[in-house]
């Protein structure tokens, strides 16, 4: 049996992860801090006997007994609410717990895809951004702790690839959404229909004009299986190119929801990029990947998700207040 590591197992992309390889009959190692995690998102694989679990934070030395085939690195906080909470370990995950997982994927002889993300293209001067364009980031905004982090994480995966011959992935993932995300995150979708759930005002960031491009989670998962088992080493974009601005969103949300909450503005986060899309030229080439899930579909089935969440979860909410200096 095929033997994977998951790092961010407990948390919104690596559960699904989790899920996926389970479903493909592999034996996986789950491993998580639970800092942003939540055991609840893995709970139901516990009783199997190809899941395992180790409650471990991966920027320490990093132990796995006997075999290993795959790592994929999913471990980071991933919401600029949890940077500025957390800014040290956000780019500790990103920067030691990348060398650490490289270095466990070297010993092993061990493929490892890591997650990069569209923030290592900062504010972007190019739209739609492919993966030749460099990027736009502030160092020191407070963004610049997640971006630089995931930037060095591209550098040294990219080093270990060529100096030590370890067989890397990357992939860039764009803004991803479904269920499992942590209501409390501070992100924009569990941000709005958690507002709308609670009957209080959508909070629209800035004039609501930039935009993001919004992927479904089994998308984004579909995208990541057939890049780990393809032979590309460069970064690949994964995300949906269907772009809206953020006004606009918050308009789908009430629609959605039915609610008959209105939009407030507040301030726009510092360094918040003013658009995102994916160029996902590349995925289609060389993965035959392209997004089969519309807006329409993800968002209802992500309502639902979060319909079903207790009450108390739901009161959970958490709003960002870091907006100009
Ligand atoms: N946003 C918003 N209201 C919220 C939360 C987020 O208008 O309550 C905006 C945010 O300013 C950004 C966009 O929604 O322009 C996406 O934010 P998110 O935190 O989800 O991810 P980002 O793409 O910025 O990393």
């Amino acid at each position: 049996m095929q033997k994977i590591l998951i790092t961010g197992a407990a948390g919104f992309l690596g559960s699904h992860l989790c899920d996926r390889f389970i479903n493909e009959g592999f034996h996986v190692i789950g491993m998580d801090n639970l800092i942003t995690g939540d055991l609840k998102n893995i709970e139901h694989l516990f009783k199997l006997k190809n899941f395992e679990f180790y409650h471990h934070d991966v920027t320490k030395f990093v132990h796995v007994p006997g075999k290993l085939d795959y790592i994929l690195h999913f471990a980071s906080p991933a919401s600029p609410i949890d940077y500025l909470k957390i800014p040290i370990q956000t780019l500790k995950v990103g920067s030691l717990g990348t060398h650490n997982l490289l270095g466990l994927a070297k010993e092993k002889n061990a493929r490892i895809l890591i997650a990069s993300t569209s923030e290592v293209y900062g504010d972007p001067l190019v739209h739609p951004q492919n993966e030749d364009y460099f990027g736009n980031v502030n160092t020191i905004g407070p963004r610049g702790v997640y971006d630089e982090a995931k930037r060095f994480q591209e550098s040294i995966t990219m080093a270990y690839h060529t100096f030590h011959g370890v067989e890397t992935r990357i992939v860039r993932i764009f803004n991803t959404y479904g269920p499992r995300m942590r209501l409390n995150d501070g992100r924009v979708v569990p941000a709005f229909i958690g507002q709308a759930l609670r009957g209080e005002d959508l909070t629209v960031f800035g004039d609501g004009l930039q935009t993001r491009s919004f992927c479904y989670v089994d998308d984004l998962i579909e995208g990541i299986y057939r890049l780990l088992f393809s032979n590309y080493v460069y970064p690949v974009n994964i995300g949906n190119p269907k772009e809206i601005t953020i006004a606009d969103f918050a308009e789908e949300i009430i629609k959605l929801t039915g609610t008959d909450q209105k939009v407030i503005y507040k301030p726009l986060p510092v360094n918040d990029p003013l658009q995102r899309q994916p160029d996902i030229t590349k995925a289609k080439e060389i993965l035959n990947w392209q997004p089969k899930i519309d807006r329409a579909d993800g968002m209802k089935k992500t309502l639902k998700y979060f319909k079903s969440l207790s009450v108390e979860e739901l009161q959970k909410s958490e709003h960002r207040n870091f907006s100009k200096k």
